[in-house]
């Protein structure tokens, strides 16, 4: 989810509002041979749709990413298959190019009620507990479960069956736990990777709701894991699946070389950067530039149809142009870096972001770019007490 433009400068001019901000239409169009494009509705910070693509072929229907959990995508994207002559039980294959909710949200269900394949790379994770929960014994699991039941036990507010949450129907309900999945772009209570900033802990009515939610937002699980270099069929032709890791470690798109169509998924986006979470482990802007490259080397690629915002037909022009706003973004990192001297990445995320950004978000993105100075020599890492340092060099 969650793709936040990195912007640079902040210049005074209102900007033009971004098709990736456009409310879902009702729309549906004929984008490439076979291809459908159906506009489901979202409430990300800055992205107004995400564009359920329609494979047609002569057993039914695939959709790539099936937008988000919960009742009102759901509405939206069954009226937009009756639109296009088809129900949900003409889907026989789901594919999600990452493990964001706005990609994922409706794979389960459409799993469970059409009996239908779902394919995903892999590495498909999800961001929520199950990811955290990979990493735990199960000791540890159940102590931690067993822990959220004792406090929920000693809340004298309403009972976790109580919680507007669990009403799939209420669109308050909805919108609230709509605001707790934006908070929790980064879960909460922990430290981050780059040490120092913490989210705050919620109120404990605010962990029941999470808890709800995360009962909402269970990431489905694929019935077929594909790699790079993978064929699918799809719309009667072969589709080779592209790993792209960068946005998230598990990001596919899907090539098409007869037709020179790229599924971008949120790797290439017509006009906004999508969000790069640094890793301690790894370099992931590294392996987002890499494979950008790679995308806009594609024999023939004639056309880009994204998760989010309208086809566009120049896609190495694009790959160049976001290639190079992350190399903007790199150098003015390793300006303001040497003019501080030693500093921690919430002080140079402030640097580099105008205010209204501060946050877990553009410290992440921040710390993407200075793990990839660090890694190619430009700047030098410790660790103080916890918290990582950087100093250009
Ligand atoms: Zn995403
Ligand atoms: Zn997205």
């Amino acid at each position: 989810m969650t793709d936040t433009a990195s912007r640079p400068g902040d210049p005074k001019a209102p900007r033009p509002p971004k098709q990736e901000q456009e409310k879902a239409s009702e729309e549906i169009t004929e984008v490439a041979p076979g291809v459908l494009r159906m506009q489901l509705p979202i409430w990300m910070p800055g992205l107004g749709h995400v564009n359920m693509y329609g494979l047609m072929d002569d057993r039914g229907l695939t959709v790539v990413d099936p937008g988000l959990p919960g009742p009102s995508s759901w509405k939206a994207l069954k009226a937009r298959l009756a639109s296009a002559g088809y129900r949900v039980k003409d889907i026989h294959t789901v594919v999600v190019t990452h493990s964001h909710p706005d990609h994922f949200g409706a794979a389960g269900r459409i799993r469970k009620e059409a009996g239908a394949q779902l394919i995903a790379h892999q590495a498909f994770t999800t961001w929520t507990m199950d990811k955290r929960r990979a990493t735990l014994s199960d000791a540890d699991a159940e102590r931690l479960e067993q822990q959220a039941i004792d406090e929920a036990a000693h809340y004298d507010g309403p009972s976790l069956e109580e919680l507007p949450s669990l009403r799939d129907d209420d669109q308050a309900a909805m919108d609230d736990i709509t605001a707790e999945t934006q908070r929790m772009s980064v879960p909460w209570g922990g430290t981050t990777p780059w040490g120092g900033s913490k989210h705050p802990e919620p109120p404990l009515s605010r962990r029941l709701m999470i808890r709800a939610m995360r009962l909402l937002f269970a990431p489905p699980d694929p019935t077929r894991r594909v790699r790079h270099g993978s064929s699918i069929t799809l719309a009667g032709r072969e589709w080779r699946v592209v790993h792209t890791p960068g946005h998230t470690l598990d990001h596919l798109c899907l090539y098409d070389p007869e037709n020179g169509v790229l599924l971008s998924g949120d790797h290439v986006l017509p006009t906004i950067t999508p969000h790069i979470a640094g890793s301690a482990q790894g370099d992931a802007l590294n392996s987002y530039l890499a494979t950008l490259d790679l995308v806009g080397s594609l024999d023939d690629v004639r056309l880009g149809l994204p998760a989010h915002g309208h086809p566009f037909t120049d896609v190495p022009g694009r790959v160049e142009a976001i290639k190079e706003h992350h190399f903007e973004r790199m150098e003015k990192l390793h300006e303001v870096s040497e003019a501080l001297g030693p500093a921690n990445v919430v002080a140079l995320s402030h640097e580099l972001f105008p205010e209204k950004h501060w946050g877990v978000m553009a410290e992440s993105e921040t710390f993407a770019h200075l793990e990839h100075l660090r890694q190619s020599g430009r700047a030098e890492r410790w660790d103080d007490d916890g918290t990582f340092v950087y100093r250009a060099g």
